[in-house]
This record gives structure tokens, C-alpha cells and sequence, in this order.
């Protein structure tokens, strides 16, 4: 069975560790998450996702681009990676909607990057996703027909961030007005799991991926769910190199749950593969 990774991240370490920007990494201190925080590090590498990918047998994976603090890596830093590697990998562009230039930014990262999707942090870029300020950005998106990844639920960046930017509920308002905007909330909502799946069941250009706990996905993705809210709604993705039940990141462990799971191989396939080549219209 083909497998498209939907949500992965390699983050530029050249900037993310500069002087300017340590201080940063004091927002991670206590937080279970990243209690070994050097074992994540040394696992932000080419090599190490690449492994993970072949030993999961995943075809290809999402990357993310971060115009934002942590998870900083540049379109140009995603678009480089896949052009070096087009059979394994499609990057998704970021822009910061707070900035003056975020729509010359994303036309020139589909344009001529060709990145294929926008990927928004809220809490961590720090803005409203609702905020009529980003409507031209969303407006641009719709237009030029790429999906637009919002992070959705809790995040581990303590005080660094607002859980109330994070809420699916405003997302609400964007797919009102963008009928034709493909949406993707994240990680089944991270614990706002109902409210994230009430925005899903609403609107039919809203998905979401399975970036989750592996021990949620086996207790929530139910095949009684999933017929509820969009048997086309979910796609498979796992948040590589986030580590989680305290342990570090295995691509594998996303896919043994699927394999265990009670869902027919028809839906099976539907999430880990072909939900995500309808959203890209094809091209993946
Ligand atoms: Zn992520």
C-alpha cells in the first residue's frame, strides 16, 4: 500500500541554535515533551527522517516550512530538499501573516519554489487565524489552489504561546468565507479533539491529519467517527521528529497503529494515501 507522510518537519539548525535566537529554548525547559531535548536534536537530519520513512515504508512526506520561532525553517531551506529528492518529498511554504509581504512571499514559494501548500502555526507565528488581516493571504491560497495546514490544539511552547490562537472554533470563519480553500487541521485536534471534528463535519473542504498520539489514534479514530465526519477527511501524518508518550519519534509506531486498528482496509488506504492525492488534486 502507497504511504504519504502528511505532517513532517526538518528544521534549519543554523538558525534555530544562533546566539539571537537560544533564548528561545528556555520556553521548552519542564515541559515533558522535550525533556531530551538533545535526543530530538540529533534527530532533525535528512539522513534520520529518510531512515524513518524507509523502515515505515512511507513513499513520500509532507515537509513544513516555519516562518516562526522553533521549528524555523525556510521556504527556501524545504524547497531545496525537495528538489533534491522530488520521488520523496513535497514541501508546504510559510508565510508570517504579519508581515507586510506574506503574499509576494507565498506567490514566489509556489511560483518559483514549487512548494505545493501553506502551512500556519497560529500560537507560534502569534496571530488570530481569523483575523480579517489574513484574509488576503487566504484569498491568495484559494487562488492559486493550494491546501492550507492549520495547527490546531495545544501546543508544548509554554508561555511562548496562546492556546486561544489555537482554537479550532475560528477556523469557523475562514472556511465560511472560503468555500473553495482546501483546510487541513492537525494532530486530530490535539486534545480539542470534538471541536476540531465539529469544524471538519461542517464544512467539506476541511480535513484533518492523524498527526496524533499513537494511543489516541487507536481510541478515537473509530470507524463510526470517521463515517460521521468524512470518510475523505482524514489523512495519515505523524509530526516527525516530535517525540511523544515519552518516547522519541517512530515513523513505524504511526503505522503499526493503522495496522491494528479496526478500520476496513478500504478506509485504511483512503487515509494513509489516497484522501491526501484528492486534496492535492492528483499531484503527489
Ligand atoms: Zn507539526
Amino acid at each position: 500500500m502507497r504511504i504519504i507522510n502528511s505532517h513532517t518537519h526538518l528544521i534549519d539548525t543554523s538558525v534555530v541554535f544562533a546566539e539571537d535566537q537560544l533564548h528561545y529554548l528556555e520556553y521548552l525547559k519542564g515541559i515533558p515533551t522535550f525533556s531530551d531535548l538533545e535526543a530530538v536534536v540529533a534527530m532533525l537530519s535528512l539522513e534520520s527522517l529518510l531512515a524513518q520513512m524507509d523502515e515505515a515504508a512511507i513513499d513520500k512526506s509532507v515537509l513544513f516550512a516555519m516562518d516562526g520561532p522553533l521549528l524555523t525553517a525556510s521556504n527556501q531551506f524545504v524547497a531545496d530538499v525537495c528538489s533534491k529528492m522530488p520521488d520523496r518529498f513535497l514541501g508546504f511554504a510559510s508565510v508570517d501573516p504579519k508581515k507586510k509581504d506574506a503574499c509576494e512571499t507565498l506567490t514566489h514559494a509556489i511560483g518559483k519554489l514549487k512548494l505545493k501548500g501553506l502551512k500556519l502555526h497560529p500560537p507560534l507565528q502569534n496571530f488570530y487565524p481569523n483575523d480579517k488581516n489574513v484574509w488576503p493571504v487566504y484569498s491568495l491560497a484559494s487562488d492559486l489552489g493550494i491546501p492550507v495546514v492549520f495547527h490546531v490544539g495545544t501546543t508544548p511552547f509554554g508561555s511562548l504561546v496562546k492556546l486561544k490562537q489555537a482554537d479550532p472554533i475560528l477556523i469557523d470563519d475562514i472556511a465560511n468565507d472560503f468555500p473553495n480553500l482546501k483546510i487541513i487541521l492537525t494532530h486530530l485536534g490535539t486534545l480539542w479533539h470534538n471541536e476540531s471534528f465539529m469544524i471538519v463535519e461542517k464544512h467539506p473542504n476541511v480535513f484533518i491529519d492523524t498527526a496524533a498520539y499513537p494511543y489516541e489514534i487507536a481510541e478515537i479514530l473509530t470507524e463510526k467517527l470517521i463515517m460521521r465526519v468524512g470518510e475523505e477527511k482524514f489523512i495519515f501524518g505523524t509530526d516527525f521528529p516530535m517525540p511523544y508518550e515519552r518516547k522519541m519519534h517512530r515513523i513505524k509506531d504511526f503505522v503499526d497503529v493503522f495496522e491494528k486498528i479496526d478500520l476496513s482496509p478500504e478506509l485504511k488506504e483512503r487515509i494513509l494515501f489516497s484522501n491526501f492525492k484528492t486534496i492535492m488534486n492528483g499531484v503527489v
